[in-house]
């Protein structure tokens, strides 16, 4: 999709540093990493966010979630433990309007949330 920042890194118009990608998803680190390990999982297809999930197929949904899991381990999280974040809209915060899912690790995080 045009004038979408994740598009754009997905197609290599904007750089990024690649941890993982298959054939639906993209994965790289976060440029302002929140955590000691903060990696960002993106689904390929344009989709804004994870309310409007019917739009992905229920492969390309659950690809995301695995590759979520494959970079953690790719980042030697494996063990240690991690979080994946997804925000959704206004009051979570989202900031690019394309589903994506953060995994964060590498040290300990707070109990909640929120
Ligand atoms: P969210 O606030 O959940 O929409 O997350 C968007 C994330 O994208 C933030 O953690 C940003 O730091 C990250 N981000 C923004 N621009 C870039 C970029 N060019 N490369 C890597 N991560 C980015
Ligand atoms: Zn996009």
């Amino acid at each position: 999709m045009e004038d979408c920042l994740f598009c754009k890194i997905i197609a290599g118009d904007i750089p990024s540093t690649m941890i993982y990608e298959d054939e639906d998803t993209y994965a790289f680190y976060d440029i302002h990493p929140q955590t000691k390990a903060h990696a960002l999982v993106v689904s390929k297809r344009h989709v804004p966010d994870l309310e409007r999930n019917t739009a992905l197929t229920d492969h390309e949904l659950a690809a995301c979630l695995r590759a979520c899991a494959t970079v953690a381990r790719l980042m030697g999280l494996a063990q240690s433990g991690y979080r994946v974040v997804n925000n959704c809209g206004e009051d979570a915060c989202q900031t690019v309007k394309h589903l994506h899912f953060h995994v964060l690790g590498g040290q300990k995080m707070a109990e909640r949330m929120a």
